[in-house]
């Protein structure tokens, strides 16, 4: 049976540079040692890779070394960015959207249950949030924004730069979740202006498990530690820093690096070529901004078919309903839900996600899946 893989946005397979050199940082011929451990060379040899590592990472992002925080990926990152530095005010205000990742609501009502108060911004019908509305909800005791570069389940894409020229004159942080931004955008913390930011390495073919959260170092942004023990990356989150997983990230940064606008022009080439092909079958509708959205996202609804029914029969196709995250609830999207698309609608959305092994017999295949299950639901 043929399958196609068409879920890029829930993970990406990794790629066989990256595997290969995970592999060499794990046996005793390897790279396998605590970088932490600091009497003997195989330490210091394991050490100077995960620094090279961080280096990579800093890079891709536009920072430097010195400002990134490993993790065990952006759920582990934002949870750190918002209670992080929530922890170091008894009170206050917290922005962020009504359409981020369950990792940043599910931490903000967490928060909220600690006396916290959050304003969800919801999005406008294209699917965006703006900075007006940010401008609108500032307080002076807003303490932190955040705000997702690329939503997970659309693909939109936020004006992070726009958002942070709102904040210039008050003292609340931006963060920003980029975890579905790296590998897709030119991503420069600086131009972007944001404070801190979470990535991880899965959605860009590296290896699940990894993570960074950027935190600025001038001016200095405090962050408190949520994990105790060790006291490793600068206090800020402690436990034995795995090698393996980092010099992977960091060969995943490498290659986006060196491919950037090829895989842009790639993906937009597919994703492009897939929607022109569902709008000729009709009674699709899509989600996705059409202008502005990630290059490998299209997120449609089809009407007149019942949702559940529509993703078990597409079962030669990996796509997703509603976010991975969710995919064991019956529940719509409460992405398309915010949007403002009718239950019907948005039990029908679908996501699909190309990326660097997807090919056009790809697309080809998955329209001529997608036209006959349609033909026999109708
Ligand atoms: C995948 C994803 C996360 C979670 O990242 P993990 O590394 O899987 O913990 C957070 N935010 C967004 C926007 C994501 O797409």
């Amino acid at each position: 049976m043929n399958l196609v893989y068409l879920d890029y946005a829930a993970t990406t397979p990794v790629a066989a540079e990256v595997a290969q050199v995970m592999a060499q940082h794990l046996t005793l011929e390897g790279n396998f040692a605590n970088p932490a451990s600091r009497s003997h060379r195989f330490g210091w040899q394991a050490e100077e890779a995960v620094e090279s590592a961080r280096i990579a990472v800093a890079k891709l992002i536009g920072a430097s070394n010195r400002e990134i925080v490993w993790t065990s990926g952006a759920t582990e990152s934002n949870n750190l960015a918002i209670k992080g530095v929530l922890e170091g005010f008894e009170s206050g205000h917290v922005i962020t959207s009504s359409i981020e990742h369950k990792a940043i609501l599910d931490t903000c009502d967490y928060m909220a249950g600690k006396g916290f108060e959050i304003t969800y911004l919801k999005p406008g019908e294209e699917g965006l949030i703006s900075p007006e509305q940010v401008k609108q909800a500032l307080r002076p005791n807003t303490r932190l924004v955040s705000l997702m570069l690329v939503n997970n389940e659309i693909g939109n894409v936020t004006d992070i730069k726009a958002v942070s020229k709102v904040l210039s004159n008050h003292d609340a942080l931006l963060h920003c979740d980029a975890a579905q931004g790296t590998g897709k955008l030119e991503i420069d913390v600086a131009d972007l202006g944001v404070d801190l930011m979470s990535i991880c390495a899965h959605k860009m073919y590296g290896p699940k498990g990894i993570g960074a959260l950027y935190v600025r170092k001038s001016p200095e942004v405090k962050v408190y530690q949520q994990i105790h023990g060790g006291g490793h990356e600068r206090g800020m989150r402690s436990g034995t820093l795995a090698t393996h997983q980092i010099v992977g990230f960091a060969k995943a940064a490498e290659l986006v690096m060196a491919n950037l606008e090829a895989e842009i022009a790639h993906s937009l080439i597919l994703r492009d070529k897939l929607w022109a092909g569902l709008e000729v079958i009709g009674g699709i509708e899509r989600n996705s901004h059409g202008t502005q959205c990630s290059p490998n996202h299209l997120n449609v609804s089809f009407s007149g078919v019942d949702g559940e029914i529509l993703l078990a029969s597409l079962a030669q196709l990996a796509v997703s309903s509603g976010s991975a995250c969710n995919s064991a609830s019956v529940a719509p999207s409460y992405v398309l839900k915010a949007l403002g698309v009718a239950d019907e609608l948005a039990h029908a959305g679908i996501r699909f996600s190309v990326g660097r092994y997807t090919t056009e017999a790809d697309i080809d295949f998955a329209l001529a899946e997608v036209e006959r299950v349609l033909a026999a639901l109708r």
